[in-house]
């Protein structure tokens, strides 16, 4: 009997240790982890950099609260900062906690309520951000809901258009909906989004907490993009592990969050950032980020090239390494086949596998999991 809520539907693997793109269970299986954590190891699990980062601030100090300065704040906000349009960084503890504070500093500095999202969206799992999450099962049984949340089409401009009035207080977009099914916006989408805030003097909040810190082979999503959002938030990739959020924004905000207006005991803390440190200095690296793309593009080609025959393969899209397969009603059918075989990939949305591999995964990683996909595609076209 388990002494947890069962609150998650869990695979039957017990984790027992992990290193790079491997991970190890209790019986000394080996998987390629091409889950990550959900994103969050993008150096791969216990990268040498971080972990070595992590035991030098386990030996100076571990936790004094946000009423001291810690020069470790400034270091990651600076980071931060320096591969981002944004000027200033609160930091938290995780993508829920980076969202909300995105929420509140939008009903403070604009004084208005309403809060546009989109349908699919995942934002988190406290209230605000359940609410802003455009998914009815998300909602469920937790009514009343926080006031003032429309939920609008994703790329779909015209409906944007009708919801959009000068009462709106912000609009906040994934780049690529993760929860959602891998879909990627629209360069015209972003670009309204854009435009409409700027007309209705609304904040543009993109949460980067899946799409962020590399993971599409740029510090940030929207950089793909001609956009320049007044807020982005992180979270997963940030800290290699460690739990870490941060909310980035633009210069004008400050004023809005003055001493006293929000907080977080944990936030901040210089082990989480020790983390985020180390990850940020192998990550935000052009040469990094170019192997990324590149990577991502072989392994991209090559997938689609093994499975573009199966007639139930209706799309293979995403960025970088985040990934997404339409399968339809094959979805976990295949999850499982390339689970036994020794592949760890994830659902998205109910028709949807994703992918999200280490982005320091190797070329002959990237061939041992198209294999096995291959082997797991044809057995699911045998069985179907
Ligand atoms: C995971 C996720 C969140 C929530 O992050 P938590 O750390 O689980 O609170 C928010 N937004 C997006 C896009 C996510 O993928």
């Amino acid at each position: 009997m388990s002494s947890l809520f069962p609150t998650y539907q869990r695979f039957d693997i017990h984790v027992e240790e992990a290193q790079g793109t491997k991970l190890i269970d209790n019986k000394g299986n080996e998987y390629l982890d091409f889950i990550s954590g959900i994103a969050v190891c993008n150096v791969g699990h216990r990268h040498p950099d971080v972990q070595k980062a992590v035991e030098e601030q386990l030996n100076k100090v571990w936790h004094v609260s946000n009423l001291f300065h810690q020069s470790i704040q400034e270091d990651v906000a600076g980071k931060l900062v320096e591969h981002s349009n944004g000027d200033a960084v609160f930091f938290c503890n995780s993508g829920a906690e980076a969202n909300e504070a995105a929420i509140k500093l939008a009903r403070k500095y604009t004084q208005k309520h309403k809060i546009i999202t989109f349908t699919k969206s995942f934002h988190g799992r406290t209230f605000a951000t359940m609410t802003a999450t455009g998914q009815a099962k998300i909602h469920d049984g937790f009514g009343p809901l926080v006031n003032e949340f429309v939920y609008v089409p994703y790329n779909d401009e015209e409906a944007l258009k009708q919801e959009m009035d000068d009462s709106v207080a912000a609009i906040m977009v994934e780049v690529i909906q993760g929860e959602g099914g891998v879909v990627p916006g629209t360069e015209a989408f972003l670009l309204t989004i854009q435009e409409l805030c700027k007309k209705h003097e609304a904040l543009f909040i993109v949460d980067e907490v899946q799409t962020g810190i590399g993971r599409t082979g740029k510090p940030f999503a929207y950089q793909h993009f001609n956009v320049s959002p007044d807020i982005i938030t992180a979270a997963k990739g940030l800290g290699s592990g460690m739990p870490v959020g941060a909310m980035i924004g633009k210069g004008y905000l400050k004023d809005a969050f003055g001493p006293g207006t929000h907080g977080t005991t944990f936030g901040g803390n210089p082990i989480a950032l020790a983390s985020a440190k180390a990850t940020l200095n192998i990550i935000f690296n052009e040469a990094f980020l170019a192997e990324v793309t590149e990577k991502s593009l072989y392994f991209t080609n090559a997938l689609k090239n093994s499975i573009a025959d199966y007639s139930f393969v209706t799309d293979v899209r995403g960025k970088g390494f985040m990934i997404g397969i339409e399968c339809g009603e094959h979805q976990s059918a295949l999850l499982a086949a390339m689970r036994e075989k020794g592949l760890l990939a994830l659902g998205a949305g109910p028709h949807v596998v994703r992918l999200l591999p280490p982005l320091t995964v190797t070329k002959e990683e990237l061939d041992q999991a198209i294999h096995i996909i291959e082997e797991a595609f044809s057995q699911t076209k045998i069985t179907s």
